[in-house]
């Protein structure tokens, strides 16, 4: 048993507590927010001093408290495992590893010596996607001697190179034409435009290689080692790569495996025709196809069907959930159907694909409804999308000792360390969600953590974002979340009808949601749908991160006439101080 105090929480006294954060019997780790305080000036959580059991909570919301109040009692106390080897507690968002993994690590292969191999570094990174790149550049920049490891000759990964930039810069191509195309019924006529795909394809090439130009100009710069090839553990602290000039061992003291995922294959689908296509395929632009299939309407999905539609293509979207962004809530969803049902051939929700036949005139594409009708149709390209597999188990992580589940993904801690002390692990190959932004996070705090910095990973949220037109964005709690979670929430709703921005721009069929927690009023989720959708959730984010209510959102000036104003409305709304709008009726 350990006696679980407030520790010294600056110059503050009986400082009342907002939220407890565990419930008995959970088990914390070292760094794990306890109790959340709020003083005039701030909110702060009160973080676990060791790991353990939580056998008694000694405080309740609304009790004061000061430096030295027990606050709590564990049991299995483990003192100063702060964030080795167990691997369980992650945030929610991150929880798609197994919760509890009991199964035995592997027993590290011999491999060779730190220190003895072709060259040696203080930390290894495995992979230079946007998660092991801010990882290595984080680390160099703490002192640490760097070897970053990539299987291709320019870093940066699927984001950079095959993944988020090049899908956005056709996407802006899409809107331009899309845009112009609208602005027809405005008094504005533009000529179908001519779509020149090489120079198109050039540059989009050129997006990219900048931005890998960039990367390794900044690795020069702070003298992070790139070597180049397929890289496997042969041991504990050891990699062999297969480079140009044959096998290389690399050691280390440290490591971060960051190999991210690659695209899930079916295995009724002939993958090796080459009018069936991954993301990787959709984005080389090869050619723009009469007739498209895209197998999935999740965020990749949609997104280049958007961009292939506007391209000319008459695209299906096939997905088997009822909504396409399965994930996202379905009013908000909702506008991006009905404008995207205008452009694309068709949208089959609830429907299968059951078989692919890949014949000398075109695919044929067999579907399965939800009552079970069969129906096929003719493409000339299938895009497959239906997402993407951790790649944990194909870099040998078991000859260091580290445990890969079944389904690929490293489980880790909340400071992104694996079941061995040195090793650890970020970005797609740890969890869900896939995205680039949650990789740089964990980078970061990987790489923090191996300096030695009292880092982890303690984000509230992760947004999530469809660049699609109009975009759709959300974070925190959904409404659909909160729904089968049991979770009483409130929210307030702007119509972007009324927004004097949208209305200008020509784009009004917008929404913007905010959800609040209503013991408090804070704010714990949002949405929003509408143009820019994607860079407007960022202070939704913000909010949630600080703790936020309805009152702070609403009450800050917001910049007039944008589209920003929404989530101050949003807010408004849910307080009825409203004046663009009649304020909806208290219940
Ligand atoms: C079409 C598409 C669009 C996307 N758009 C967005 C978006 O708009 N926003 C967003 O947030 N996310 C987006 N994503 C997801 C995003 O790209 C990933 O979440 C992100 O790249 C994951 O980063 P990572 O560092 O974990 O791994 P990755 O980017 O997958 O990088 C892993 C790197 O490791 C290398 N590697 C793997 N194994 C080895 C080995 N054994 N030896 C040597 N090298 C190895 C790989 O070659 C690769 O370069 C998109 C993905 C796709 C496919």
């Amino acid at each position: 048993m350990a006696d679980i105090k407030l520790p010294d929480i600056g110059d503050f006294t009986d400082v009342p507590i907002v939220a407890v954060l565990v419930s008995v019997g959970d088990k914390v780790e070292a760094e794990d927010p306890l109790i959340e305080l709020e003083s005039d000036k701030a909110t702060m959580e009160v973080p676990s001093p060791q790991a353990g059991v939580v056998k008694e909570i000694k405080v309740k919301e609304g009790d004061t408290v000061s430096e030295g109040d027990l606050i709590m009692v564990f049991e299995g106390a483990d003192e100063g495992s702060g964030g080795g080897g167990g691997g369980d507690d992650k945030p929610a968002e991150k929880a798609e590893t197994p919760k509890q993994d009991d199964t035995p690590a592997p027993k590290a292969a011999s491999g060779t010596k730190a220190g003895s191999g072709d060259m040696h570094a203080d930390l290894v990174v495995l992979g230079s996607g946007p998660g092991g790149y801010t990882a290595a550049f984080r680390a160099a920049d703490l002192g640490k001697s760097v070897i970053l490891i990539e299987r291709y000759s320019t870093i940066g990964g699927v984001c950079l190179n095959v993944g988020c930039i090049p899908s956005k810069a056709l996407l802006h191509a899409a809107k331009v034409i899309t845009e112009t195309e609208e602005m027809s019924s405005h008094g504005l006529a533009f000529k179908r435009p001519e779509i020149e795909l090489d120079n198109l394809r050039s540059w989009k090439d050129g997006v990219v290689k900048q931005l890998t130009g960039g990367l390794a100009g900044l690795s020069k710069q702070r003298k992070v080692q790139i070597v180049t090839g397929w890289g496997e553990f042969s041991g504990a602290n050891s990699i062999s790569v297969s480079t140009d000039d044959g096998q290389k061992t690399v050691t280390f003291d440290q490591c971060i495996i960051a190999v991210g995922s690659t695209p899930v294959e079916l295995p009724f689908i002939p993958h090796d025709d080459e009018r069936i296509v991954d993301s990787t395929g959709a984005l080389e632009l090869s050619n723009i196809p009469k007739k498209m299939c895209v197998l999935g309407g999740g965020i990749i999905g949609f997104e280049m069907a958007t961009v292939y539609e506007a391209l000319g293509s008459e695209v299906t979207v096939v997905e088997m959930m009822d909504q396409i962004l399965p994930g996202a809530d379905k009013d908000i969803v909702k506008p991006l159907s009905k404008r995207m049902e205008k452009r694309l051939k068709s949208i089959k929700l609830k429907t299968k694909v059951t078989d692919v036949k890949a014949q000398k005139n075109g695919l044929k594409v067999t579907f399965e409804d939800e009552k079970g009708e069969s129906s096929s149709e003719m493409f000339d390209k299938m895009l497959v999308a239906v997402g993407r597999r951790p790649l944990g188990a194909s870099c040998a992580a078991d000859k260091a000792g580290v445990k890969v589940s079944d389904r690929g993904f490293i489980n880790v801690d909340h400071q992104q360390r694996t079941n061995v002390d040195h090793i650890f692990a970020i970005g797609d190959v740890v969890g869900q969600p896939m995205l680039a932004h949650k990789a740089v996070h964990e980078g970061k705090v990987a790489a923090e953590v191996v300096c030695g910095e009292k880092r982890a990973f303690d984000a509230r949220i992760i947004p999530s974002v469809a660049y699609t037109d109009p975009e759709v964005a959300w974070c925190g709690v959904t409404e659909e979340q909160a729904k089968k979670e049991g979770r009483k929430i409130h929210k307030g709703v702007f119509p972007w009808a009324a927004s004097g921005r949208a209305l200008a721009n020509g784009r009004s069929e917008g929404m913007t949601k905010l959800i609040f927690d209503p013991e408090d009023d804070r704010v714990i989720g949002g949405a929003i749908v509408g143009t820019n959708a994607g860079d407007l959730i960022s202070e939704v984010a913000l909010a949630i991160e600080m703790g936020s209510d309805a009152v702070d959102l609403g009450h800050t000036i917001h910049p007039h006439p944008t589209l920003s104003e929404t989530v101050n409305f949003a807010a408004e709304m849910f307080e009825g101080t409203i004046t663009d709008l009649m304020p909806p009726k208290k219940k």
